[in-house]
């Protein structure tokens, strides 16, 4: 046995003892091949898509950490298909890469497992975005920089700016990619500075992370605005990082020139490659849900093509909305183990079109009530809750009240912002991916969901 399948029996060994028998069967157990060690990274055979997400999305973390305390060096689990692989051997003879000899920590830990080229569907709407991207990840030689992505909400920005990061990140450990959003820019700054004893200190890691990028992606950046102080120090960081030809990813809902930022900023942006990703066709939208089905169950055939047309027919302005519907029907299906037929899918998404088109006011009534629990269970007031204080309990119970909105009752980004005093939908989604990572680090948090969760069924039979 060579040493990354030993490597692999003992982490498999830690996954047995971790998860129950049912999980670590269905999941890893027949995981038993190693395609090849390639840039630090052990890269595990999978048998199918479906696998591949799953372990992705809950276990490769847990993965990771258990090899991370086997051995000194720095590496990582990669998940490949068989396909996969056959179109590796084609790529393979042109490119020789680099072989990482002082690997460093691997950054890649806030980009989406899934947000990659691979899981990329292009069509008209999106092939320039496209092919820009994967230009720009092939060649950090900064002939466009910054790359500048724009387009309406839920049309795959962040999907494609995160698989810039992994190509950069698959082809050599060593690069430093930093993703992050506006707000959270915004937030280390801010907390950079305030910490006043030890603020050179502080101030001093905020500098590092950000100039030690290789590849500094930053997504919604329409945050900034308003926020001068911040916007001051990103163009402070963007000089520095652009002066040093590291390659900058911006992200935005708007073109460069309609953003409320300084006109510095804003010129720097225009200088580089601005790309804008449109509206998907019906075409592109049914390839998406082909795509996105390979994802959420293991026999995507089953399902009636009828079926998908007309979810893609009915579930046009965003790719957010239509993979929510796409989910909504297989996983109503699975519940109550029906076909995956059309008179199903129209009943699914009469549900969600009766959800688009439900009394406002009901809507209204019922966030109300939940926002007063999450007030009553933090020891706050109502109006604590929607203020725009950054005290750190204040924060933590406004991510928990979006966390809950969104997950218990799929309320839109947008009707949660506007519910909370008019915040950017941007601002919303960090909101809960804070609290969504969180669950899975911190007890702490998981409880306080729990807890909540309880008052609101109470609150419910009352
Ligand atoms: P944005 O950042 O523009 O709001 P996201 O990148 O978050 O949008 O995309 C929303 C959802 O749609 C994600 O789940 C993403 O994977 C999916 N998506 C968007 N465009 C595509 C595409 N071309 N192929 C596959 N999935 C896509
Ligand atoms: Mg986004």
């Amino acid at each position: 046995m060579d040493n990354a399948e030993k490597l692999w029996q003992a982490v498999k060994e830690k996954l047995e003892a971790c998860y129950s028998k049912q999980v670590f069967e269905d999941t890893f157990q027949q995981i038993n091949k190693i395609y090849h060690v390639h840039n630090n990274y052990i890269y595990l055979i999978v048998s199918n898509q479906f696998i591949k997400y799953k372990i992705e999305k809950f276990y490769l973390e847990q993965m990771n950490q258990f090899l991370c305390e086997l051995i000194e060096e720095k590496m990582g689990f990669k998940l490949i298909l068989e396909e996969e692989i056959k179109q590796e051997e084609e790529k393979k003879s042109s490119v020789a890469l680099n072989v990482a000899d002082k690997p460093s920590p691997i950054r890649s830990r806030k980009l989406k497992p899934e947000y990659t080229f691979n899981n990329f569907v292009t069509g008209e709407a999106n092939r320039e975005a496209f092919t820009f991207a994967l230009q720009v990840a092939g060649s950090l030689h900064v002939t466009s920089n910054p790359l500048y992505l724009f387009g309406d909400v839920g049309l795959g920005k962040t999907h494609l700016m995160m698989s810039i990061g992994h190509y950069v990140l698959d082809n050599n450990i060593n690069a430093n990619v930093v993703y992050t959003t506006a707000q959270q820019f915004v937030e280390d700054f801010y907390n950079a500075k305030s910490k006043n004893q030890r603020s050179t200190e502080a101030a001093a890691q905020f500098n590092d992370y950000y100039r030690s990028a290789d590849l500094l992606l930053v997504d919604d950046i329409q945050f900034l605005s308003g926020k001068t102080a911040s916007q001051e120090e990103f163009f402070k960081l963007f000089e520095d990082l652009f002066e040093n030809n590291k390659q900058i990813v911006i992200t935005s809902d708007r073109p460069a020139s309609e953003l409320d930022l300084m006109s510095r900023l804003k010129s720097r942006f225009s200088w580089g490659l601005p790309v804008d990703i449109k509206k998907p066709n019906l075409e592109l939208r049914k390839a998406i849900l082909k795509k996105k089905l390979q994802f959420l169950i293991e026999t995507p055939e089953n399902v009636s093509d009828e079926a998908l047309s007309y979810i893609a027919e009915n579930f046009t302005e965003s790719i957010r909305e239509l993979e929510g519907a796409l989910r909504k029907f297989v996983y109503t299906c699975v519940a109550f183990n029906q076909e995956f037929s059309l008179e199903n899918a129209k009943l699914s998404l009469s549900s969600l079109n009766r959800e688009k088109t439900s009394d406002a006011e009901g809507n209204t009534v019922e966030i109300e009530r939940i926002k007063n629990v999450v007030a009553n269970y933090f020891n706050i007031t109502s109006k604590d809750l929607v203020s725009t204080s950054r005290k750190q309990n204040l924060v933590y119970a406004r991510d928990v009240l979006v966390y809950i909105l969104r997950n218990n009752y799929s309320f839109p980004l947008k009707k949660i912002g506007d519910f909370l005093g008019g915040k950017d939908h941007s601002t919303i989604a960090h909101s809960f991916d804070k609290i969504e990572n969180g669950i899975e680090k911190d007890s702490n948090i998981k409880q306080d969901i729990l807890n909540i969760n309880k008052k609101i069924e109470k609150m419910n039979d009352l």
